[in-house]
């Protein structure tokens, strides 16, 4: 059977360069970078290299770079590294209402131990008001946390502008670039961010290996105490293969970026104008123009997700609902909800994220294959009108 990987969002291949750069490191170069023999030399100068591509990619120092298991935890440490060590100057927070969860539970977490949160609202198109962060700023407020760019809807933030709003007030910034990393130029000093997060597994490095840019000067309380590595700011043994793998993917990510975001947008663009040609009552989710050029996200009404999802899985095409299945019950995107959907809208809603390794010819697949499978389940949902109905036998 035909297999389609449309959730590119969710996790990436490691591509074959990538594999080929990491296995030395699995195999012959298996010294511990903290050890001084020759062995020990050889790992640690092949993780300061690495650490440099990765500071290369987004315009930092390769001071800036620690290495971390991924975007979970680098959000989590700029979050709660910045609370505990910023405590005494102020204890309000200010993210935006479509953060990724590795930062809004994290921002829940620090409610709870006494912090101040305020959620920003956004628009239907999933933007921030810079106005709205502005009138947020108190004198308490020691961080604000906004993503560059939203792993559901794939909208980009004006992350230069939320940067110098914080700039001017002299607030600390962190941003959660973990969808935008590979797919749209990054640059820490043009950005005007203080703390960015970035995971491997997003741009064909393994999954659990991940960084933080931390600009210097910043002071961050440690989460994760032991050994003395990542200049004693995170303990643990490196994990090397994983940090070098991402150090090549990232490069790789990163070089002829503006041709590759051509090449993957017009393929997006294709699969959402196709769908929106043939298949009536759907409705895009997230700005058009300040988009991810992988990111499609549509609401086919009178229809769930869930079972879209599974249809379409059957065909062998994988794609993502948004919704978190929790305990069983399936939650709609808070994403969706923020934008304004109503919740059986925001129920019926997919992800297709697409990167440069789809083609043409499996965007047509999906858009033959789609038709048909929102047809048969229309044709079966009650909440459907007779209008929308076909007797026209199908058959896949
Ligand atoms: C995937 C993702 C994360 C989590 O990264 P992991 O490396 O999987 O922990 C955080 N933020 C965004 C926007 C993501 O897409």
């Amino acid at each position: 059977m035909r297999r389609v990987y449309m959730d590119n969002a969710a996790t990436t291949r490691i591509t074959e360069p990538v594999l080929q750069a990491m296995l030395p490191y699995l195999t012959e170069i298996y010294g511990n970078p903290s050890s001084v023999h020759s062995f020990g030399r050889e790992a640690r100068k092949a993780l300061e290299a690495a650490r440099l591509q990765v500071a290369n990619a987004i315009n930092a120092d390769s001071r800036e770079i620690y290495f971390t298991a991924g975007g979970t935890e680098s959000d989590n440490w700029a979050l709660r590294g910045t609370a505990y060590a910023l405590r005494e100057q102020g204890n309000h927070i200010i993210t935006s209402s479509i953060e990724h969860h590795a930062v809004l539970h994290t921002c829940q977490q620090l409610e709870r131990e006494g912090f101040r949160v305020t959620y920003l609202p956004v628009s239907e198109d999933g933007f921030i008001s810079p106005d709205d962060l502005e009138k947020a700023i108190c004198p308490e407020t020691i961080l604000i946390s906004v993503m560059t760019a939203n792993n559901e809807i794939g909208t980009i933030q004006p992350v230069r502008e939320i940067g110098a709003i914080a700039k001017a007030h002299g607030i600390r910034f962190h941003t959660d670039a973990v969808q935008a990393v590979g797919a749209i130029p990054i640059n820490v000093k043009e950005m005007n961010v203080d703390l960015l997060s970035l995971s491997g597994h997003k741009f064909h490095a393994p999954k659990g290996v991940g960084a933080l840019y931390v600009r210097s000067g910043i002071r961050l309380q440690r989460l994760i105490q032991g050994g003395a590595q990542e200049r004693t700011q995170r303990a643990g043994t490196e994990n090397l293969a994983s940090i070098i793998a991402m150090g090549k993917a990232i490069e790789l990510a990163t070089a002829d970026l503006a041709a590759k975001f051509a090449s993957v947008a017009a393929l997006r663009d294709r699969l959402m104008d196709g769908i929106l040609r043939s298949i009536p009552e759907c409705r895009i989710n997230g700005s058009r123009e300040q988009r991810l050029p992988g990111n499609c996200n549509i609401s086919f009404k009178y229809l769930e997700g869930e079972s879209l999802l599974l249809s379409l899985d059957i065909k062998g095409i994988a794609v993502s609902s948004g919704s978190a299945c929790t305990s069983g019950s399936v939650d709609p995107s808070h994403v969706l909800l923020a934008i304004g959907l109503p919740l059986e809208v925001a129920r019926g809603s997919l992800r297709f994220s697409l990167n440069e390794e789809n083609t043409i010819e499996e965007i047509d697949y999906v858009l033959q294959t789609l038709s048909v499978v929102v047809q048969r389940l229309r044709n079966m949902s009650p909440s459907a009108p007779d209008e929308l109905k076909s007797d026209e036998a199908f058959s896949l």
